[in-house]
């Protein structure tokens, strides 16, 4: 029997407004639904102690983890633009803190692990299909390697959870550099308590940053930084055709991981303002308002940390704005990079950004697939036939006008390298996430495990997996992703 490894609770040190208790919220039946051995390998975890009884026992929420003291995070949040004072883990919880032999401190967060103080009227509770979602979504940016939460287990609870219907449940365990978000620093700061927002700015500063360069004041810097990861990972969703769905405050992470898989989908066709979530009627966090929607949010954070930035509030909301200022810029020098790789366009041209916009119009006229058309796209600029590109737009014109655009600032030596390593086989199709979710519902994980398999290695094609590359006929087609939670 493996030594029980020894997991901490930091964040209970912190000022009590952003932290509660919890109770073990028993699971009657715990059973192993999905490990992810690799996972505890990189974290340095024992894997022989990820396979015994007591962790199972532990990642069912039914019992502490060894050294911990599981604890609700309080957080604020504006939810589609509304503000809620007290939102926090409702359904989820701290369940301890583990040091990676490398040094660096990761969370533990189990979520559908039972009702705690910030339930408000939710049953505390998740369905297996839910959480397996998300560990297959952030295993899928994992292997993307997009900075992204990571899944260490799905543990089916043995009792039922009522939603439309009646489902199993489960917990999953996330794993996270912080569990801080957006929302934490607003809570501190909507109570106007210094203590606590200087807490946490210490502790991400000290967690997740390197020191301030000298002359730069921690809170700017702190600022300065999230606003630097945020423009890059929404510039790496968008690369992808990755829509969150859901960025509201409280799930946007201060250390730059894409956080809380709910309603979130890789699109199949291309369109700039497509939406999946059944609850975002106005587009509000369509694919290209991502951008301007994540500066919104990191502005909540800048008014969060006005009072740290400069005794003088004229002063600190001039720090404010110009570190704000930063973000669009940076976006786009990020997106224009990352879609120059996808296209393998070498070099960088002032007219770039007019280019890669004329390349969406071509696709979104085609009503292209966004995945094949860079993966098609990849194999013509290896030497393929071109006229594999033309099934995949809507009309042979649109296929050519396409093709045509991008050859002229691709010339006759397109970087095949980069958009090998830019442009995925395989992403985290509706259709087939929908498919393994229904088979795992129905006792049979053999979809699940291939998926994410394909999922791990997506750069590279694998054989008899033709099908996960393909786009959705129009009866599989997944129109809408439910917070189903
Ligand atoms: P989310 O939409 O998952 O980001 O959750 C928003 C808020 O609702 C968070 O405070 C969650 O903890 C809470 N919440 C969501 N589902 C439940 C549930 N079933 N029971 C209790 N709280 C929940
Ligand atoms: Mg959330």
């Amino acid at each position: 029997m493996a030594a029980a490894p020894a997991f901490t609770t930091t964040y209970a040190q912190l000022p009590a407004l952003l932290h509660h208790t919890v109770t073990q919220d028993a699971a009657s039946n715990p059973s192993w639904v999905l490990r992810n051995e690799a996972l505890a390998s990189q974290l340095g975890l024992d894997v022989d102690w990820l396979r015994s009884p007591a962790a199972l026992q532990a990642l069912a929420g039914n019992t502490p983890l060894p050294g911990a003291t599981p604890l609700a995070m309080a957080y604020s949040g504006h939810q589609f633009g509304g503000f809620s004072p007290l939102l926090g883990d409702g359904r989820a919880q701290l369940a301890g803190e583990w040091r990676a032999p490398d040094g660096t401190l990761h969370d533990l967060h189990l979520k559908g692990s039972g009702a705690t103080v910030f339930a408000r009227n939710g049953d505390g509770r998740a369905t297996l299909s839910a959480m397996l979602r998300e560990y297959i979504v952030s295993e899928a940016f994992a292997g993307l390697g997009i900075p992204s939460t990571r899944s260490l287990a799905v543990v089916a609870t043995g009792d039922p959870v009522y939603r439309q219907k009646k489902e199993p449940g489960a917990v999953l365990t996330r794993i996270a550099r912080t569990h801080v978000r957006v929302g934490t620093f607003q809570l501190a700061a909507a109570n106007r308590d210094r203590d606590a927002l200087e807490a946490l700015l210490q502790r991400e500063l000290a967690r997740n940053f390197v020191s301030p360069p000298a002359g730069l004041a921690p809170p700017r810097h702190f600022l300065r930084s999230v606003i630097a990861r945020q423009a890059s990972l929404i510039a790496q969703w968008m690369c992808v055709g990755f829509i969150h769905g859901v960025m509201n405050t409280d799930n946007m992470q201060v250390a730059g991981e894409t956080i809380d898989f709910g309603p979130c989908a890789f699109m199949d066709r291309f369109h700039p303002q497509k939406v999946f979530s059944s609850i975002d009627q106005y587009g509000r966090y369509a694919w290209d308002k991502q951008p301007a929607i994540a500066l919104w949010n990191l502005t909540r954070l800048a008014e969060s940390l006005l009072t740290l930035l400069d005794d003088e509030q004229d002063k600190a909301i001039t720090i404010a704005r110009e570190e704000l200022a930063l973000f669009m810029p940076a976006f786009e020098q990020h997106f224009e990079e990352g879609m120059r790789a996808k296209l393998g366009w070498r070099g960088a041209n002032a007219d770039d950004g007019e280019r890669i916009a004329t390349v969406f119009t071509h696709m979104m006229r085609g009503n292209a697939d966004f995945t094949l058309i860079f993966r098609r796209l990849t194999q013509v600029a290896g030497g393929a036939d071109e006229a594999m590109l033309t099934p995949l737009f809507a009309t042979q014109e649109e296929a050519a006008a396409f093709l045509a655009h991008w050859r002229e600032r691709a010339g006759p030596a397109p970087d095949v390298n980069a958009m090998r390593r830019a442009n995925p086989v395989y992403i985290a199709r509706n259709h087939r996430v929908e498919e393994a979710l229904a088979a795992a519902n129905a006792g049979d994980l053999a979809p699940t495990h291939r998926l994410l398999a394909a999922l791990a290695t997506p750069f590279s094609a694998q054989d008899g997996c033709d099908d996960l590359e393909q786009p959705p006929t129009d009866e599989e087609e997944v129109r809408q992703t439910f917070c189903g939670t």
